[in-house]
């Protein structure tokens, strides 16, 4: 398998995609994928807004459960899910499960801010660390790093707390502060999670043009000797495989001289580059 043949950060319009289960597997078979997962966002009682509600989530196994027999022999469907790390949703009996951090606690009040969803919402959060956006960001790395702790197979978008920070708006991604807090967590997600995704959802719906996680991160990765797997964290058909190449390209200039899939039976996979 080529890493151009598997794609398992994947949602669906049982969460906020745009598409069915059925279009995203009608789309990845004529892409020529071999191995499609679907990672639907865990349910997360504070905020229904994005996620499968508790109906969606049996829909979503049932769904996909008949997408698998129709598929048999041309296409293999995973039934994974994006944990959420405050979600109520078990981690086991899965597939697969990526890891993901999406809030962050206010210290004063304990509201939950999604972290990438609004700048005003961001910026309510910041109010709650005095303005001291580093000290928010440092909030948010440390709850990656405890969602490792929960062993989820692939941990998401590791620094998506830059989604909303173009133009540095809340903190200075190069300050060294900033990078310790980024570079600490990572030391401690190693060993706890098979691999580390390189996700271009955020360059795909124009936030960034730098793919999560940054290049000292995944630099880092490298050395401390974990994988990484190329994810599209697509909600559209049409983003199925989107920045592949560009993510490939990355991950040699990063020192990878292979990234891992999944196969048909949700086991992690050499691949090279
Ligand atoms: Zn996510
Ligand atoms: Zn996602």
């Amino acid at each position: 398998m080529t890493f151009r043949e598997c794609t398992v950060h994947c949602h669906t319009s049982l969460c906020d995609g745009k598409n069915t289960p059925a279009e995203m597997a009608a789309a990845a078979c004529a892409a020529g994928v071999k191995v499609l997962g679907f990672s639907g966002h865990s349910y997360t009682r504070q905020d229904e807004s994005y996620c499968m509600s508790r109906e969606n989530t049996a829909r979503y196994r049932q769904e996909i459960g008949a997408l698998q027999k129709q598929y048999a022999g041309k296409l293999s469907i995973l039934c994974g899910l994006e944990w959420d790390r405050i979600s109520d949703e078990a981690l086991e009996g899965w597939d697969y499960t990526i890891g993901s951090v999406h809030y962050l606690e206010g210290p004063k009040t304990g509201r939950l801010y999604p972290v990438d969803h609004t700048p005003e919402e961001l910026s309510a959060c910041l109010a709650e660390f005095d303005g001291d956006g580093l000290a928010m960001a440092e909030s948010y790395f440390q709850s990656v790093a405890q969602t490792a702790e929960s062993g989820p197979t692939i941990l998401g978008h590791f620094d998506l707390i830059k989604k909303l920070n173009g133009q540095g708006r809340f903190f200075e991604e190069a300050s060294p502060r900033y990078q310790r807090a980024a570079l600490a967590a990572l030391e401690v997600c190693f060993g706890k999670v098979a691999a580390l995704e390189i996700n271009t959802g955020g360059v795909a719906r124009g936030y960034r043009q730098e793919f999560y996680p940054a290049p000292f991160l995944l630099e880092r990765w490298q050395l401390l000797g974990g994988q990484v797997i190329l994810t599209a964290d697509a909600h559209t058909a049409g983003d199925l495989l989107f920045g592949f190449d560009e993510a490939a390209v990355t991950a040699r200039a990063a020192g990878f001289h292979q990234v891992v899939v999944l196969d048909a039976a949700g086991r992690l996979r050499a691949c090279p580059l």
